[in-house]
């Protein structure tokens, strides 16, 4: 491209900018992505230690019917790999009176489900009769559940899902931006239930091309799709290349980064940042005219990750399951748990378990940055207590993110209106913060970036 370094720069090598420079190459751009540290997938790392398979973040990918990521599932390499979660990955537990509860699979094992009083049966069944709400203000995802199914589902299946996914409680969410289903069903059918079963009777809808049903992850854990991508764009991509400042040109961009401790600069003509809202703000900050004080006022959840390794007889729960979540109600210091040798092979040695214990939080912030020392002691007697875990771990590993997961809070959507406005033609963002915090939604806001480039010409 005369005059330009590259056509389109795309910074960050998460699985947005993957996606983005991905869909770039494959319709013959000339792209470039640029990635701060020393390997590729952001978020997505998964790593081998002592036998065992640990996964940083992502443990598993599901990708529904309006999930734009068929792109990378047709490489042949990548789809030998795939694993589909086991078949007893489909239990999964809540805590309630400090015990592992199944969450009930069956209408039978809802009537008999100890998750829940006659009483919170009862809100639940007259969900039917609960009038659609219309207009009125933002709704955080706690009213909303309360008012359409009462408090003990809010308290017992909502609160500890969105610890599970959000690291977040319902009070904090919007329920438009967090979990936008909901609405939908209660706008266009009337209620959950009516709108859940007109869904269900219409024939269901998979998720097209190669992309396997499920959860699912790969022989290698997670990283095996980020390596796939790698391959793909090849040469065109560049690691440990920290991207410092960026400059609007008349035509075209360009940015300063810092390589082996020197500074180079580079311009394009076509941008993306597919960082965290947090880096992004950083970098447009020089622009008055740009989304910098939106993007920073998103707010992060911090996670720390804790990894601990058992022989299997020093463990008394089958860990026949997903794992468990932890309710709010319940004040444990975990916010779940992930049977992570329970839901793929290959994830611990012969006679070992894995367990991915998830601390932290919105709720839990000085937990998350408890010194190690103490974050093993805990975990240890929350395992000892849930799971009748005895004795020391064989295996012990900490991983933090201090900044884990965005939070779709209250004035979500309409901040990202206002972010992708104040964007000047030719930049466009991509991320976890934009269209929903999983992996395939990630992947899928790169897309969109590369498509909207694409169409501007
Ligand atoms: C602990 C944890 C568990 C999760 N579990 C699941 C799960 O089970 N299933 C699921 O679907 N999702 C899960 N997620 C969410 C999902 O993994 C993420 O939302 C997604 O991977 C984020 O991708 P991203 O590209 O938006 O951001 P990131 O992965 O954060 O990538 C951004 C990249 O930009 C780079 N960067 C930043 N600034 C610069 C700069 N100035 N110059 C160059 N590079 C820069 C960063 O180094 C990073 O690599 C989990 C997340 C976490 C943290």
């Amino acid at each position: 491209m005369a005059g330009f370094d590259c056509d389109t720069l795309v910074v960050g090598g998460g699985i947005s900018g993957l996606a983005a420079a991905l869909t770039l190459k494959e319709k013959g751009q000339d792209v470039r992505l640029l990635e701060s540290r020393g390997y590729l997938g952001g978020a997505i790392r998964s790593v081998r230690d002592q036998g065992y398979l640990l996964e940083f973040g992502p443990n598993s990918l599901m990708v529904r019917p309006d999930d734009d990521i068929d792109a990378v599932f047709g490489d042949p390499d990548l789809m030998s790999g795939i694993l589909s979660a086991s078949t007893v990955s489909k239990n999964r537990f809540v805590v309630k009176s400090g015990k592992p509860v199944p969450l009930p699979l069956s209408p039978w094992a809802f009537l008999r489900t100890p998750l829940l009083s006659w009483r919170g049966r009862l809100d639940v069944l007259r969900e039917w009769r609960v009038p659609a709400r219309t207009g009125g203000p933002e709704e955080t995802l706690s009213h909303f559940v309360r008012r359409r199914l009462g408090e003990e589902v809010l308290q017992y299946f909502i609160d500890p899902f969105v610890k599970g996914v959000y690291a977040s409680h319902p009070d904090l969410l919007s329920v438009d931006a967090a979990f936008p289903l909901l609405v939908r069903l209660e706008k266009e059918h009337g209620g959950l239930f009516r709108g859940g079963l007109k869904t269900f009777l219409k024939r269901r809808k998979e998720p097209s091309g190669h992309t396997p049903r499920g959860i699912f992850s790969f022989s290698g854990g997670m990283s095996d799709l980020v390596e796939a991508i790698g391959k793909k764009l090849g040469e065109d991509v560049g690691t440990n290349v920290d991207v410092v400042k960026y400059t609007r040109l008349d035509e075209g961009f360009r940015v300063a980064l810092m390589y082996d401790e020197t500074e180079y600069y580079m311009t394009s003509r076509r941008l993306v940042l597919a960082t965290s809202a947090l880096h992004a703000a950083e970098l447009l900050e020089g622009d008055p005219d740009g989304p910098s004080v939106e993007l920073s006022a998103i707010p992060y959840a911090p996670v720390t990750v804790v990894y601990a390794g058992y022989g299997r007889e020093q463990v008394l729960h089958p860990l026949d399951g997903f794992g468990l979540l932890c309710p709010t109600a319940e004040n444990r210091k975990v916010l779940g748990v992930i049977f992570s040798s329970s839901l793929f092979p290959g994830r611990a040695p012969e006679g070992k378990v894995l367990l991915t214990v998830f601390v932290g939080g919105m709720t839990g912030q000085k937990l998350a940055q408890a010194f190690d020392e103490d974050l093993e002691r805990i975990v240890r007697k929350e395992l000892a207590e849930l799971l009748g875990v005895t004795g020391a771990p064989e295996f012990f590993r900490i991983h933090r993110w201090e900044k884990a997961i965005p939070q779709y809070v209250l004035g979500h959507e309409e901040t990202v209106r206002t972010i992708r406005k104040k964007l000047p033609p030719g930049l466009r963002l991509a991320g976890n913060y934009l269209e929903g915090i999983s992996v395939a939604r990630a992947f899928g806001s790169g897309v969109r970036a590369a498509k909207d480039l694409l169409s501007e010409g």
